[in-house]
């Protein structure tokens, strides 16, 4: 068995009568783009400050490469962390703000200029070197940041909300390019993120978190197509539930459903019900259709086959079996 470059063990947090992070197990594999998801207030950013070593547990332990750190301050663990607000020095220029941690560890002038350009050219800023941050945009400082933190060439790298500043566009590509970085060096990252096309997006696999635990681990694939509670199917994509007297109505039988909203169709027969609201989104328009059973329901259609359903329309809703999820199931109803 392989040693997981991080291993969290019944890791607790408490401020106050707050229980931020109240009982995590986890183990994050070397080399995995692993995702943090979760809504605000969930424990996401305490649990990489603990696995920093920014704060210390209230129980519980830290393990990095198999080697226990609860105890070790920051600089002792083999970690560096990356926040949103860059955090520049805005008097040095970009090749001197990624050199500063090789600087104070005192590594000779040559081999640190060497590094830091090796740096750069993996963030795709090799010609940018002798800007000041100021003259960047917001992706390229975020960028910097990064080339800042891979220079120390830790085994684990620490990503809180880092493309919470950009505005869609940037995020979009910034998304794809930190994906790539990450194959490149290889370094283990943990993103911490409330944006779940985000997690979907980049990431190995994705812990979904709700207050102060983790309510499922999995694939992107497998947290989306196969939700363990109506939380994760709520949080990861649209819900659209179907329980108690609509499941039987619809399902035809007991128990918690869901039916994401691209598998749906706004056909001539299914499940009758009124569209309460038409919301156009360019390539996309979602329908909010009440069915008379008793469940709210969204439908994503592509425009180019919409219907012209509109509002206050009666109109009948169809899917295949297959795509009716059990939640908490081990598979599809
Ligand atoms: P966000 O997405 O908003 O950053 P999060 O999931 O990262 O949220 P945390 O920042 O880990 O959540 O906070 C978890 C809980 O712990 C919250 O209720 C927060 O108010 C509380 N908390 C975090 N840090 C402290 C602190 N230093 N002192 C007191 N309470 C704190």
């Amino acid at each position: 068995m392989r040693t997981p470059a991080i291993h969290l063990s019944g890791l607790r947090k408490s401020f106050g009568a707050v229980e931020a992070v109240a009982g995590i197990d986890l183990e994050i594999d070397d080399g995995e783009f692993f995702s943090m998801l979760g809504p605000s207030g969930s424990g996401k950013t305490t649990v990489l400050r603990l696995i920093a070593g920014f704060d210390r547990p209230t129980a519980g332990t830290v393990s990095l490469s198999g080697r226990e750190v609860t105890k070790l301050p920051p600089y002792e663990r083999d970690v560096n962390t990356v926040f949103q607000d860059y955090a520049l020095f805005p008097h040095l220029s970009v090749i001197e703000n990624v050199e500063y941690g090789l600087k104070v560890r005192k590594v000779p002038r040559k081999q640190r200029r060497e590094r830091a350009e090796q740096a750069l050219a993996a963030v795709r800023l090799a010609d940018f070197g002798a800007r000041r941050p100021r003259a960047m945009s917001g992706g390229q400082r975020q960028r910097v940041a990064l080339a800042r933190a891979l220079v120390n060439r830790p085994k684990v790298l620490l990503l809180d909300e880092p493309l919470g500043a950009l505005d869609l566009k940037l995020r979009e590509q910034m998304q794809v390019e930190l994906k790539q970085i990450q194959r490149d060096v290889g370094i283990t990252f943990v993103f911490v993120t409330h944006d779940q096309d985000e997690a979907l997006t980049m990431s190995d696999r994705v812990a979904v978190f709700e207050a102060g635990r983790i309510a499922q681990v999995g694939t992107p694939e497998e947290v989306y197509e196969r939700p363990a509670s109506p939380f994760v199917a709520g949080f990861v994509g649209t819900s659209n539930l179907l329980t108690g007297a609509a499941a039987r109505t619809v399902v035809g039988r007991d128990g918690t459903f869901s039916v994401r909203p691209e598998k749906i169709t706004i056909g001539a027969e299914g499940a009758p019900g009124t569209v309460s609201e038409v919301i156009y989104a360019g390539p996309v328009t979602r329908f909010v259709v009440d069915l008379d059973a008793g469940a709210r329901m969204v439908v994503v259609e592509q425009n180019r086959r919409a219907g012209k359903a509109q509002r206050g329309d009666r109109v009948q809703l169809t899917w295949q079996q297959e795509h009716v999820i059990e939640i908490g199931g081990d598979r599809a109803a």
